[in-house]
């Protein structure tokens, strides 16, 4: 394994192309031709890989990371008298509702901890009850966990309810289909430096054209103003703040690149494949994923850490970075786990190399066996038994590109 950085096994600041990192090489001027026909390309490329072939939507391209955009959305689409309703499940759902209270937009949090799904027939009771609610947010991949929540029934749900759908699709928009053909929402975000490879810098919003216009004066912010930022951009071409040049340059490298794949099931397959790979080499070590195999995503795998007390985090990590790896710690609130992840310019080469590097870890700090404690992994059967019997079909996580 010869790799001149280490590879990031990380959802973003991710490994990208040799190409892409190239790309930067030269200066753009922000007013000039060459650049607004790159923003024009990009947010064109951008619509087409979400399905918008009538054009009922565009792409608003914003300053920032995928953060930025998330706010900007809610601050833009959400009314000052709207009321949300936040489907929480991990760091990047509560991000939503902690934008929600700095906003003062009223909001209600439906929060099923840390790997269990929202699902239908809860938003449906919640609608049901709150007449008031008028926008349902939810997060695609929630990152902090890996898990790939149930977004067509959400939307199916929602739009059946005549509630409007925001979709935090930071994680998977490019590679886990998000159809606009197909799945009602008002508007999605997503960023630069998540699947479709790019460097960091700025995040889009994908919006209907209606709820664009609609938007106009709703915003509290000058910056985060997504109405403002469309206006301009469709008026003059151009980004109404100093754009991050070099990143839009990447970033047209790494949509031709995605392109050349397949687009988004191109994509999609080979981060299965990574998944598949990593898990499968990871459970031989006798690792064990937090999330089952109907919910687990292809974007990252969160393990329980094992619970051989020779085991320390801090240790594995390091071990794992001088062998040319850096991974990802937890981010659940009461079990012990780490997190890898299967997205950037990597492929099934590089994964097994990754499950290489974790038994030299392993060894290296003396640990005789993976498994992680029975407390932890007894929470997940139970876990599995309650999704078993609280929901009808399953949800259509199933990845058949
Ligand atoms: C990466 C990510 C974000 C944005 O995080 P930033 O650090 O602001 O780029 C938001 N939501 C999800 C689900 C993410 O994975």
């Amino acid at each position: 394994m010869t790799h001149a950085e280490p590879y990031l096994l990380t959802p973003g600041p991710l490994t990208t192309a040799v190409s892409t990192k190239a790309a930067m090489q030269r200066d753009w001027g922000s007013w000039d031709a060459d650049f607004r026909a790159m923003t024009a390309q990009l947010r064109r490329m951008l619509l087409d890989i979400a399905g918008d072939v009538h054009g009922d939507y565009d792409c608003v391209p914003l300053q920032g990371s995928g953060s930025y955009c998330v706010e900007a959305m809610l601050g833009s689409f959400v009314p000052r008298d709207g009321h949300a309703l936040v489907l929480a499940n991990g760091a990047y759902g509560k991000r939503i509702a902690t934008t929600l209270r700095y906003l003062g937009r009223r909001h209600t949090v439906h929060d099923t901890g840390d790997y269990l799904p929202p699902r239908a027939a809860d938003v449906e009771r919640l609608l049901l009850a709150q007449r008031d609610i008028t926008h349902v947010v939810v997060v695609h991949c929630e990152t902090s966990s890996g898990i790939l929540n149930p977004l067509e029934e959400i939307a199916a749900v929602t739009a059946r309810h005549g509630r409007r759908l925001l979709i935090d699709s930071m994680s998977a928009f490019g590679a886990v289909p998000l159809d606009v053909r197909t799945l009602p929402c008002d508007a999605f975000v997503s960023s630069a430096n998540k699947c479709i490879e790019g460097v960091p810098g700025f995040g889009f919003v994908i919006a209907k054209q209606e709820v664009l216009r609609a938007a106009k004066g709703v915003s509290h912010s000058l910056a985060l103003d997504v109405h403002d930022q469309w206006e301009t951009m469709n008026r003059t071409g151009q980004w109404r703040f100093t754009p991050p040049t070099h990143a839009v340059a990447a970033f047209i490298e790494a949509l031709r690149l995605h392109a050349l794949e397949g687009g988004q099931p191109g994509r999609l397959a080979r981060y299965t494949r990574n998944r598949d790979v990593l898990v499968a080499g990871m459970r031989a070590l006798g690792f064990e994923p937090l999330l089952t195999e109907q919910w687990r995503s292809p974007i990252i795998v969160t393990f329980f850490s094992p619970a051989d007390p020779a085991f320390d985090f801090t240790r594995f990590y390091e071990r794992m970075k001088a062998q040319g790896f850096i991974i990802y710690p937890g981010k659940l609130t009461d079990v012990e786990s780490f997190r890898i992840g299967c997205i950037g310019a990597l492929d099934a080469d590089v994964m097994r190399g990754v499950v290489a590097a974790c038994a030299d870890a392993l060894k290296a700090l003396g640990v005789r066996h993976a498994a992680p404690a029975a407390a932890d992994a007894g929470a997940r059967a139970a876990l599995d038994t309650s999704l078993a019997d609280s929901s009808g079909t399953p949800p259509a996580t199933s990845l058949a590109a």
